[in-house]
């Protein structure tokens, strides 16, 4: 270790006490299961201790990534530089039925407490995993609802912990899979949610229906490492050479190009085409990051030779990338 790393430590360490962690892999944070080390990882159980984690790093000139549940993330073999922040503020609380939750709650744990509560308006979310957090980063969303749709309210820091302000939703500028932070970076603390009153039972029924839907179709992320859908679907009206046009709203899935270029079961290494589910990648074992990235980088190849079409990734990569060779299209 330098003088320097070990001098950053020692300033970390002062700043962070003894929940600094050094050198921690990554794929234990990722629901892919992939991912090199991070120089420095701090699990932040209160805003004020996140706050200062950001504010440390700045001050030391770090390189910082602020972690929710992980579950949109491709960290690279050779890890992070800098120090990751796990967002570990997780206190959930009511008023009526607005829910005001610290950002780094889980996602499954806070809908299962609005079904305690009787109050309905996140049961067809259940199942998307990661934090509250991670989700209005993103605008998480399926089944054609979203949770910026129903924030009121979210506290925000700068990434340089100077500023805690508190902004209205339209701040955020939720759209489809998008919110304001994609630009312009903050930490979120903190939201308040809107929820209308609703019958227990009803919500748990739809709680269990839209789980027992992604246990059939989806990877069971715990056991089947994954981060979900790898590419974007196409913006709506978008006119795939070759298809059928797609009028109206409806996006066209990028599961539907890759069954056209027959992409289920296609492995590199360790990473997988999900059997069930051509737009999700699974890590079978011991995957690489370089093991996911060559895989899609075949499957965008085979979308491109086949529609034109140039797929975008979803899931955020993270680190350094690593060197490929040109990826040839399938000539079949
Ligand atoms: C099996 C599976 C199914 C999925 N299904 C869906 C689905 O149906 N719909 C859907 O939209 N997504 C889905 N996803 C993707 C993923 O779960 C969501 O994007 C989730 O909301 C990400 O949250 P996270 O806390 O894990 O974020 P992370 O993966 O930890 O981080 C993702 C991004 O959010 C940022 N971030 C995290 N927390 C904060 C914070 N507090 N403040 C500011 N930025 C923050 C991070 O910096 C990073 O840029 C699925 C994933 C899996 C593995």
């Amino acid at each position: 270790m330098s003088d320097t790393t070990t001098t950053i430590e020692m300033q970390l360490r002062q700043a962070l006490g003894e929940g600094l962690l050094t050198q921690e892999p990554m794929r234990h944070h990722t629901t892919f299961r992939v991912g090199g080390p991070a120089d420095f990882f701090y699990a932040a159980t209160t805003p004020e201790h996140l706050v200062t984690a950001l504010r440390t790093a700045h001050a030391l000139k770090l390189p910082c990534f602020l972690l929710g549940g992980g579950s949109n993330l491709l960290v690279s073999d050779s890890g992070i530089r800098g120090l990751v922040v796990r967002n570990a503020c997780e206190t959930i609380e009511f008023d009526g039925t607005a829910a005001h939750v610290q950002c780094g709650a889980d996602y499954l744990t806070f809908i299962r407490r609005t079904q305690e509560r009787a109050l309905a308006g996140f049961a067809y979310a259940a199942g998307i995993p990661g934090s509250v957090g991670g989700a209005l980063y993103g605008n998480a969303g399926c089944y054609g609802q979203d949770i910026g749709s129903r924030a009121i309210e979210c506290t925000i820091a700068t990434l340089d912990g100077a500023t805690v302000e508190t902004q209205k939703a339209a701040w955020f500028e939720f759209a489809y899979r998008d919110s304001r932070l994609k630009r312009e970076p903050r930490a979120l603390l903190s939201c308040v949610l809107q929820l209308e009153k609703g019958d227990a039972d009803a919500i748990q029924r739809e709680i269990d229906e839209k789980l027992e839907i992604r246990r059939v179709k989806h990877p069971q992320w715990r056991t089947e490492p994954t981060a979900g859908s790898y590419f974007k679907n196409l913006p709506p009206g978008f006119q795939v050479p070759g298809l059928p046009h797609s009028p109206g709203t409806h996006r066209i899935p990028a599961g539907a190009l890759l069954d056209h270029c027959d992409a289920r079961g296609l492995r590199v290494g360790d990473a997988m085409v999900f059997a069930k589910h051509a737009n999700i990648l699974v890590n079978a074992g011991h995957a690489t990051a370089k093991d996911v990235l060559t895989l899609a980088e075949t499957l965008k190849a085979r979308v491109r030779a086949k529609f034109g079409v140039q797929l975008e990734e979803e899931v955020m990569f993270l680190g350094d990338r690593p060197q490929f060779p040109e990826v040839a299209p399938r000539t079949a």
